[in-house]
């Protein structure tokens, strides 16, 4: 069931497959997928299956699933370096309203990508 998912959030109706996304893991508690406008190559995104605004409203159990999510994606793209990253509130450049952990990599210049 999706009890904890609203009707109306972008991120809620990803979860549920009615806003189509590039799925990399979910598990019961989490869903994980790529950033549509991403600000590198590999940009991904980690969501609680469950709808809160901040940080500090979600519940552990959902905590504690998205984070071992977060490290399954760094380590399984070979990232060398990146930035994991949460916004909190407008001042904070949050625009989507739907918790989020960013994975951002930061290409080396070698790579050509940076
Ligand atoms: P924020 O600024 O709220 O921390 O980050 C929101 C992120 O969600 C942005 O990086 C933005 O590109 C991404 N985003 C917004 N709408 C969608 C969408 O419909 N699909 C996907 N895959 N990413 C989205
Ligand atoms: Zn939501």
């Amino acid at each position: 069931t999706h009890s904890h998912l609203t009707d109306d959030c972008i991120f809620c109706r990803i979860i549920r497959g009615e806003i189509p996304s590039f799925k990399l893991i979910e598990t019961d508690k989490s869903y994980s997928f790529m950033d549509i406008d991403p600000l590198s190559p590999g940009h991904a995104l980690v969501i609680p299956k469950y709808h809160a605004e901040f940080f500090h409203q979600v519940p552990d159990e959902y905590l504690a699933d998205a984070l071992p999510v977060a490290k399954k994606i760094a380590a399984a793209s070979n990232l060398d370096q990146y930035n994991v990253l949460q916004n909190n509130g407008k001042m904070a450049n949050q625009a989507v309203p739907h918790v989020h952990f960013h994975i951002i990599p930061k290409p080396n210049e070698e790579q050509g990508l940076g």
